[in-house]
């Protein structure tokens, strides 16, 4: 039988599976860059005002959306003394929000949580005849903030990679927040 292999950046940060792609700092390198050059110091975490900064699996900081929304206020990246974010005039992240089949909407019942926070105005309610509106995203406007993760009663929303991916980002796909 072949021998399972695991990859630098699995080991790095404990993910001997290899199923664990997760949300790191706004602006931060592509995964295995990031992780080579990163040191858990954890400086970043106590640099960010909204809290939504947590030591992940093997040490590295990850997005917890569970406790805010990130303002992209570059706090976390100013606080940092390693080589591991990109320049801020790209854009913060390459991720973007679906709506899962737990969404009140899509199952007959009206809310618009989400929508009304979205400072972006990336969420749309499309009307559907005899059943509830149906929200829709705007991908090019979402800029993946949070701030519609939380308020959503039923925990609906979910981050996936952004089909427009740049090249400075690895493929992969996210865990499940937080
Ligand atoms: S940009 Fe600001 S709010 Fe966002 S993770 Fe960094 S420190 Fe926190
Ligand atoms: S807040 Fe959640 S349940 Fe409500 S419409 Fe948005 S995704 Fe659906
Ligand atoms: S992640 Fe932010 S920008 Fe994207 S839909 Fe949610 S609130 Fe709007």
């Amino acid at each position: 039988m072949a021998k399972k292999t695991i990859s630098r950046t699995q080991f790095l940060r404990g993910d001997y599976r290899g199923r664990n792609a997760i949300m790191r700092p706004p602006w931060s390198l592509a995964e295995d860059d990031f992780v080579e050059q990163c040191t858990r110091c954890g400086d970043c975490l106590k640099a960010c005002p909204e809290n939504i900064l947590k030591p992940g699996r093997g040490g590295f900081p990850q997005i917890d959306f569970s406790k805010g929304e990130c303002t992209f206020c570059q706090k976390c990246q100013q606080a940092c003394a390693e080589p591991v974010f990109r320049s801020t005039e790209q854009r913060a992240w390459f991720y973007q929000i679906e709506f899962t089949d737990r969404c009140l909407s899509k199952n007959g019942v009206v809310c618009v949580t989400c929508a009304e926070q979205c400072e972006a105005a990336a969420i749309h309610f499309v009307p559907r005849v005899g059943a509830a509106p149906e929200p829709q995203l705007d991908a090019a406007a979402c800029t993946a903030c949070g701030a519609c993760y939380q308020p959503c009663p039923v925990n609906a929303i979910q981050f996936q990679q952004s089909p427009t991916i740049s090249d400075t980002q690895p493929s992969q796909r996210l865990e499940a927040y937080p």
